[in-house]
């Protein structure tokens, strides 16, 4: 007798716990989470972007200092050139390597500067569209979240009344099954199996006969050998 009302218990039991995960399940909470998450990675990819243009520009700034000091060198150098013409020829072909060498490298800087001009262009194309994805999925999760909160608002509410009704069942319950009950829940659930043609009807295993001539004898709680589930025969349990 005792075992039916806790069976009658783990109806109303159960019943809430499925209304919890189906409230956990619920389609817009999913698509908010995601959306949420969506825009977490969007502010790391956009502090990821700030810090590389960050980089970028100091370096930008080196070279184009770096640029402009060798153009101020190879100014100097067409300068003298023209202010004193060299003496000999090998004084002339030295000076046209100087001024070969830094020539060359104020090409490298330039060629440098436009790449990076280039890649700065790139990452500032992509935080724009980060921008306008983000400010996007904003959008649809702010009135997302004005429909959710009504949801979420009454089924709380719901679930509420379901646990009230569960602790209000719960009294009629042996304490000591209750507690039984709740431990065993801890790691199985329902915590409860039907006994179906000797086999617990929570993991099918086949029972031993001394368990069945136990629960049949009606004593005392009789758990399934295999998952420790509360046996349960309908009208059979004492
Ligand atoms: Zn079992």
């Amino acid at each position: 007798m005792q075992l039916d009302v806790l069976w009658q218990f783990m109806q109303v039991d159960m019943e809430a716990d499925r209304f919890e995960g189906k409230m956990r399940q619920s389609e817009n909470r999913q698509k908010l989470i995601k959306q949420r998450n969506f825009l977490m990675e969007q502010q790391a990819n956009m502090k990821k972007l700030e810090s590389d243009v960050a980089v970028m520009q100091d370096r930008l700034e080196a070279v184009s200092d770096e640029a402009e000091r060798l153009e101020k060198v190879l100014a100097n150098f067409c300068a003298e050139i023209e202010a004193n013409q060299p003496k000999s020829a090998e004084g002339a072909d030295a000076r046209a390597e100087s001024v070969r060498k830094v020539s060359d490298s104020l090409v490298r800087y330039e060629q440098e500067l436009q790449k990076m001009r280039k890649d700065a262009e790139t990452k500032d194309r992509q935080q724009k569209e980060i921008r306008v994805r983000a400010a996007k999925t904003k959008a649809e999760y702010d009135s997302l979240k004005k429909v959710y909160d009504e949801e979420y608002k009454a089924d709380a509410q719901k679930l509420h009344e379901m646990r009230a009704r569960t602790e209000a069942e719960s009294k009629k319950v042996d304490p000591k099954m209750l507690e039984r009950y709740r431990s065993i829940k801890q790691h199985c659930t329902p915590p409860m199996a039907r006994l179906i043609d000797g086999q617990c009807s929570g993991c099918f295993m086949s029972l031993p006969s001394a368990t069945l001539l136990e629960l049949k004898a009606g004593e005392r709680i009789v758990e399934c050998d295999n998952c420790g589930r509360i046996l349960y025969m309908e009208g059979g349990n004492a």
